[in-house]
């Protein structure tokens, strides 16, 4: 399954392999954005299968994905597992249930994104979760690049991992072999 989901993500574009600037500053050789492999109904279906599959013993009530990046992937993910999928968003910067959106303490909640980097934004859809009363029973994510980094308590189900190197521009050994710089449009 890991190639595949890397292919999913190529031939949509979603998966750039090159030499790119970040919105950091910092240089990559690879360029992630999964809303491009999610606009595709079949691929994101099949995403949502294959981290419900791998989640579903879990037996979560509900999924809680952190807008925007997480939504697609959390409703692919609810349906698959035939639970509610709910999403928190960012109110004067801290993320929130809105739209009437309720969690309960009957509730075993999964916490979805597309793309784990720091697990910043995964810690603080928990925290919306058990601040809610509800029981937050794992993180899952298409994509962890986060190398472990994150300090996450919870258990993680991530489809693929994947490593992506970010340099210094004068540390860069892509600039030093002179390959032409990128810079993609908005940062996943
Ligand atoms: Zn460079």
């Amino acid at each position: 399954m890991p190639d595949d989901v890397l292919d999913l993500f190529r031939q949509s574009g979603a998966l750039l392999e090159g030499h790119f600037r970040l919105s950091s500053g910092l240089h990559s050789d690879r360029y992630l954005q999964s809303a491009l492999v999610l606009q595709y109904p079949e691929f994101a279906d099949a995403l949502g299968e294959a981290i419900a599959e791998r989640t579903r013993h879990l037996q979560p009530t509900a999924v809680l994905s952190p807008a925007l990046g997480g939504i697609v992937i959390g409703q692919e993910v609810g349906r698959a597992l035939g639970v509610r999928a709910l999403f928190a968003e960012r109110q004067e910067g801290r993320l929130m249930l809105r739209r009437g959106f309720v969690l309960s303490e009957a509730d075993r909640v999964l916490i979805v994104e597309d793309v784990i980097t720091t697990g910043g934004s995964t810690r603080e859809a928990a925290d919306v979760a058990t601040d809610a009363g509800a029981h937050v029973i794992g993180a899952a994510a298409i994509v962890d690049r986060s190398r472990a980094l994150t300090g996450l308590s919870l258990p993680l189900f991530a489809l693929v991992k994947l490593e992506v190197a970010a340099y210094q521009p004068e540390a860069c050994p892509l600039c030093a072999r002179d390959v032409p710089l990128s810079k993609p449009g908005s940062r996943s």
